[in-house]
């Protein structure tokens, strides 16, 4: 029977400690999640999960597979919450996801995995402004999250199973844990975000420069709009800062967030105003239906990327002070998709460690 503790209570954190516990069910004794922030806390921009869009639309490249599975089980999982457990905060919406004609179809258009596919006519991109030469289009069944409501579902599940939940202040290093906790876990999975570099420099220095904030700014307003739109690219008379976007994600409370940016490198909270301006005219020219909004709120966030890709592997790390190390587990790195691929990640965390699990043997120090 093994002692597990999941460091991280968001999206990552939370599904990996339910995917373990619905996974291992009578060879778990203990799961603990310790975590510095916790949803409900919105102190912390770099406490990414509370302010994700959130929606599906994978990022994964036709080559990149192993992300392709990971942000299928999502898109499976979230179609049946939407359904069956409303509460959850998950509600299905229409995609509209345009994209310069010159970019390859998505992996999910291509395969036909998404549920309702179809083409967008040239009508509707006039009306949306971008010209048909240029601009193609498609709208397929999709999902936004409530953050907060998802997350605090997902703690609900954990609870239920029998996992425990503790607020402890931010640790310094992964190390760390085996004090606050008083023995040396049988595994821990480090689900830190945008701050595992920081807190592996210790123990894996070569993680500290590959671990990148990914700053994103959104605007929140109260006016609703039945479909999610999506527009990467934006037409180049539209003056739009480099790397940003449209994304206008209805949710199911009502109201809309509308975005944003994509700028790596960047731990600065401040909202910019200039870009706030720039998001609400992209927003009206491309949503005619949104010409006037009420924004209620503006905020920036750091998504947390990773060179390389999300980090879901095991380590072995000393414990100083003794002759004995700590099995990790990480699922961190996953930049702007860490709803979309949570499901699929926790899957392949659960399978990765099925030995550690059923070797367990845990001890004092
Ligand atoms: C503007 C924006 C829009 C987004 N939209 C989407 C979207 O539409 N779809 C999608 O799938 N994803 C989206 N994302 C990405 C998504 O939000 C992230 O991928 C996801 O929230 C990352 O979750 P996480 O659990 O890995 O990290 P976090 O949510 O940051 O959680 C890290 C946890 O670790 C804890 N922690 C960190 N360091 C320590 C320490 N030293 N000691 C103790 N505890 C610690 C923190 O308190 C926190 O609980 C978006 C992100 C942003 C910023």
């Amino acid at each position: 029977m093994s002692k597990v503790v999941i460091l991280g209570a968001g999206v990552s954190g939370l599904t990996s400690a339910l995917c373990l516990l619905q996974t291992y069910p009578g060879q778990i004794k203990d799961l603990s999640i310790l975590s510095s922030e916790w949803p409900g806390d919105y102190h912390a921009h770099d406490f990414t999960s509370p302010w994700a869009g959130a929606n599906w639309a994978s990022f994964a490249q036709q080559h990149e597979t192993d992300q392709i599975t990971r942000d299928k089980d999502a898109y499976i999982k979230f179609g049946q919450l939407s359904k069956t457990e409303p509460e959850s905060g998950v509600k299905s919406f229409p995609l509209k996801m345009f994209l310069l004609k010159s970019h390859p179809d998505p992996w999910y258009v291509e395969q036909n995995f998404v549920e309702e596919l179809k083409v967008v006519s040239d009508e509707e991109l006039r009306y949306r402004n971008m010209d048909p030469a240029l601009y193609k289009g498609f709208e397929f069944k999709n999902f936004t999250v409530t953050p907060n409501v998802y997350n605090n579902y997902l703690i609900s599940k954990i609870v239920k199973l029998g996992g425990k939940v503790k607020r402890v202040p931010r640790l310094d290093t992964i190390t760390d844990i085996v004090k606050v906790v008083g023995h040396v876990p049988d595994l821990v999975v480090n689900a830190t975000g945008v701050n595992a570099g920081k807190l592996l420099r210790k123990v894996d220095p070569s993680e500290v420069n590959k671990v990148v904030p990914i700053k994103g700014q959104i605007l929140q307003i109260y006016e609703d709009l039945p479909y999610q739109v999506m527009v990467e690219t934006l037409p180049k008379e539209l003056k739009g800062k480099p790397n940003q976007f449209l994304n206008i994600f209805p949710r199911a409370e009502g109201g809309c967030i509308v975005g944003g940016i994509f700028n790596k490198g960047d731990w600065s909270s401040t909202v910019e105003e200039d870009l706030s301006k720039s998001i609400l005219a992209v927003c009206r020219n491309h949503v005619p239906e949104l010409k006037s909004t009420t924004v209620y709120n503006s905020y920036v966030a750091l998504r947390p990327g990773r060179e390389g890709g999300v980090r879901i592997e095991l380590s072995e790390y000393p414990i100083d002070g003794t002759s004995r190390t700590l099995r990790v587990v990480h699922n961190y790195g996953i930049g702007g998709a860490g709803y979309q691929s949570s499901y699929g990640s926790a899957a392949e965390l659960c399978s990765k460690v099925a030995k550690v699990i059923a070797s367990a043997k845990t001890s004092k120090l």
